[in-house]
């Protein structure tokens, strides 16, 4: 588990580069060929599960944003294209994570996502912010605004 670093791979020559953390956001660029990286290709929500929660969503540098549905859950099928769209238009600033609550009952319960779909927003390790019900698209945007113009 690394805690301070993350890997950025170079879209150019391939290379994984090694980049404490904290140096994320000073514009990281490639060791070898010099080509400024991005943080990470987020064109669709990353999968989130009990076992990978800790590292994508409290070990991220930037702030994450969790859908947690159920296949059964109507409502939350409603939701899931926001979320994709979500995770395109802010790929790189917030990552788009989902938990299936049914298979992952462990994270479910700590953050208590009794009802769904739940929106659950991480900064820094920590919960910020917390969306219950399908809301729509710029209501989520909204609070995604808002936890943005804060860091
Ligand atoms: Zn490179």
């Amino acid at each position: 588990m690394e805690h301070g670093h993350t890997i950025l791979r170079c879209s150019n020559c391939g290379t994984k580069n090694r980049i404490p953390v904290k140096k994320l956001h000073d514009g990281p660029i490639c060791g070898k060929c010099r080509t400024p990286l991005v943080i990470e290709d987020f064109d669709s929500p990353v999968t989130v599960t009990d076992g990978t929660f800790q590292r994508e969503v409290l070990f991220s540098p930037i702030p994450v944003l969790v859908d947690c549905w159920a296949p059964w859950c109507g409502p939350c099928q409603m939701v899931a294209p926001i979320i994709e769209q979500l995770a395109s238009d802010y790929g790189g600033r917030i990552k788009i994570a989902k938990l299936n609550v049914d298979d992952n009952p462990l994270t479910a319960s700590q953050f208590n996502t009794r009802s769904i779909p739940t929106l659950l927003v991480f900064k820094n390790g920590k919960l910020v912010n917390r969306l219950v019900g399908a809301l729509p698209k710029a209501a989520i945007e909204q609070h995604l605004m808002s936890i943005l113009d804060k860091s």
